[in-house]
This record gives C-alpha cells, structure tokens and sequence, in this order.
C-alpha cells in the first residue's frame, strides 16, 4: 500500500529493518511468536479511533454498535477456545489483566503466594520493584534444587505458614505442566483464591496439550501474543462463575456479585480506561485462527520441537533445568559449559540467533549475568520449522557456544541462519 512509505520514509525504513530482522534471524524467545497478515490487518484499522468505555450494551459513548458486535465475537470465540464460562478482553497487557486481578482479590498489604521470580515466575507475582510487591506482601514458593520441579509439599506448608489471601501459578521460564487440583486442595486447606496466569502456555492449554486451569481456578489470566499467537495484548478468563466468594455486594441491588462482575469492574473502571477496539478486533482474529483444526496440529508441533531441541541439547552434553520439558521451552543452565548466559547471548546474537539469557534456580550469578539462557519454540514453528530444523538450531547454538569469540565462525553460522531463514519465508510485506 505504501502510504506509510510516502508519508514518512524515516519510520518505515525503522519497520523495514525490523521486518527484515524477524525474517532473517531465528527467533527463539520464548514469549515471542509472528501473527499472521489477518492478524495485523485488523490492528491497522480505524478501529483505534473509537472511545468505548465501559462493555457491549453498556458503554459510556454513543457510536459503538459496530464495536459492540467486535467485542462480543472476540468474547464469544475466547469462551469458545476455553471453554469458560466468562471473559474479558479489554486489557491491554499480560501485566494489566493482573494488575486488574489484584484489584478483584486483594486488599493493600495482602499476601500473595507465588513463585519466585528467580525459578522461573513472573514480574508481576511479587517483584520488589513491581506493583505487585509493592502494594501487596509478597512471599513465595520454589523448585527443587534436585529435580527442578515444584514441590507440592513445601508449597502447602509455605501457604500453612504464610496464610495466603491469594496464590498464583503461571510462570516465565518453569518448563513443567502445574497440578491445578493440587493447588486447589492447598487453596481450600488455607482459605485462599486461586489465581492461573497462562501468559506463556495459553495455546497449549486450548489445544489440550497442557493440563486445563480453568475448573480449579478461581481466575485465569493471560496475555494473547505468546503461545496463542494473537496481538499484544491481556485477557481475564473465568471457568465457573457464580457468586464470588469475597461477597462483594452490589451498591444498589444489595445482590452478592458474581466474580466475573468484580473482575469487569477491576479492568473498567478500576484500572483501565478506554479499550483499544483495533486490538480486541486483532484478538477476535486470532481466538478464530485458534479454533481451526490446523492450530491444534501448530501447537501440537511447538510442543513435539521443544522436547526435541532438549533431546538435541542433552545429547550434546548441555543441562537443563528439571531435565526437559512439558511445553514450548527449556531452561539451559550454562555452568558445566563454563559460560554466562550474558556471552551465550550476546554471541548468538552476532549469529543471527535470538534468545534470551535468564536466571536458573539457585543461580550464583546476577540477574544481568545470569548462568542460564531459555528458548522457545513457537516463533520458528511458526515459520514451519519441524524436528529437522531444529536439530539445525541446535547444531548452531552449539558451534556459538563453543567458539563464542570467534567472530569467523559466528559470521559463518550468520550465513547458514540466513540461508535456512530463506526455506522458510516470513514476511513479504511491510505494510499489511
Ligand atoms: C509475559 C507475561 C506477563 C506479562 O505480559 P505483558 O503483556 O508483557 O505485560 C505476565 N505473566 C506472565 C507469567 C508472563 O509470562
């Protein structure tokens, strides 16, 4: 179309370069993925120009009944997906959506139980430095340091100690499958709301690849451009709805609230403004993309690649946390290799090769050093990569990490990434 390109050359040359970045580098960050043109199409729409405060039937502004149809379709097809009884789609991030799930659960000064943020859990589930620590009290449960699995045990007794308002399952870098019943029985021994965050694995829990949160949960959150291929964005799921049990009353009613009207009010008004309608549409997109049969075969693939590149890694000698994986990551602890994850990225960033380097559990390095490096599958099983690619993959980290200064064959392996990132073409356009 190139009306970009006419107007302002200097902002799409930026869009080109990253265009041509994505194409010719193998993408394996763990939460990244590459939507498809549909997907972008929508998100370039005028959609971005409507004010729609509020819900479908209920909003604050006039001129919404074409966005309310958008809305109830991406609601709809979600429901559809999950099999859940309610959700939202406004928020605007993975961090808004639980952002909007501590306005629901928590009081200031509550107590979350989570896991720590160094074996592998997220931001938001306590960091110091995020609301989540700062508002709420922290306290957190962890991986073996044998077995890097968590230890239903020692999370009961954490949560018998701490005595939790809420605890959190969901991670960043855990390569395992959760027990939701599990965590069910320690929520009720302790009293506690149970609260899924299925930010990375999403698309594997609505193919059935991964265990189902939805009925033992009392929230479920998400983002939608991880495993599930969507936009940027956040979403609240609810498996069984029905009267909350933090018996919020309603002002005029006097009626007890369902859970999901306390987490409607949590996003809007209580922690976000207007929707971004371009971005719910974009999501309506992909929650239709994801309910083809042909996305059950892609994360189905995801999965089989992820188990292979381990088997790949384990046979060269590597070691990874909690020795495989259940879904669309590994954890590579670099110790015996005697490399920081800082090198390991920095060098196979020069070849061509993205990932990111991340803590393992009891690391002895800094959060900006760190031992370990995680990958994941979906961007490239995107691309159509299958078992042989990445035997390739992992042949080429391999040689990085083994001569990690020498910029000959990190210029050599450049070459072979472009070469196999040609077989596999991305992105023909700049503009959708
Ligand atoms: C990615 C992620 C988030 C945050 O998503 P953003 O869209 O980056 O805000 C939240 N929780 C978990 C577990 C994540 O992995």
């Amino acid at each position: 179309m190139d009306v970009l390109k006419n107007q302002d050359p200097e902002l799409y040359a930026y869009i080109q370069q990253e265009t041509e970045r994505e194409n010719n580098n193998f993408e394996l960050i763990a939460s990244e993925n590459f939507v498809s043109r549909a997907v972008i199409s929508a998100m370039g729409t005028v959609l971005t120009n409507k004010y729609a405060e509020g819900y479908p039937g209920k909003r604050y502004y006039g001129g919404c009944e074409h966005v309310d149809k958008i809305e109830d379709l991406a609601r709809e097809r979600a429901k559809k997906l999950f099999d859940a009884d309610w959700v939202n789609v406004q928020p605007h991030s993975g961090a808004s959506a639980n952002a909007a799930v501590y306005l629901a659960f928590m009081n200031p000064g509550d107590t979350l139980l989570g896991l720590d943020l160094s074996h592998g859990g997220h931001l938001t589930h306590g960091s110091p430095v995020n609301f989540s620590g700062i508002q709420y009290h922290p306290e957190f449960y962890g991986v073996e340091k044998d077995t890097g699995r968590i230890d239903l045990d020692k999370v009961r007794d954490k949560a018998k100690a701490v005595k939790p308002k809420m605890i959190s399952i969901g991670a960043s870098a855990y390569p395992r499958d959760f027990d939701y019943q599990a965590f069910r029985d320690i929520a009720d021994e302790v009293g506690a709301f149970l609260w899924m965050d299925m930010a990375h694995t999403a698309g594997l829990i609505a193919t059935d690849l991964l265990n189902d949160p939805l009925p033992y949960c009392d929230v479920v959150s998400t983002t939608t451009h991880k495993t599930l291929r969507g936009p940027r964005g956040g979403m609240i799921l609810v498996g069984n709805d029905g009267e909350n049990k933090l018996g919020v009353t309603a002002r005029k009613s006097g009626r007890v609230k369902n859970t999901s009207e306390v987490l409607d009010s949590a996003v809007f008004p209580g922690s976000q403004g207007g929707p971004l309608m371009h971005v719910i549409a974009a999501k309506a997109v992909a929650f239709g993309e994801a309910l083809q049969p042909e996305f059950k075969e892609y994360q189905q693939q995801i999965q089989k690649n992820a188990k292979h590149m381990a088997d790949e890694f384990k046979n060269l000698g590597y070691n990874l946390v909690s020795d495989g994986t259940d879904n669309h990551l590994i954890l590579v602890d670099l110790r015996n290799k005697n490399l920081t994850g800082k090198i390991a990225e920095e060098s196979l960033d020069k070849a061509g090769i993205t990932v990111n380097k991340n803590m393992v559990p009891f690391d002895t390095e800094s959060p900006f050093v760190t031992s370990g490096i995680r990958l994941g599958s979906p961007a490239l099983t995107t691309r159509g990569f299958k078992e042989q690619q990445f035997s390739d993959v992992v042949k080429l980290i391999d040689t990085v990490l083994q001569n990690p200064n020498n910029e000959s064959t990190l210029e050599t392996v450049k070459q072979e990434v472009q070469a196999i990132c040609k077989e596999f073409p991305l992105y023909d356009f700049v503009e959708a």
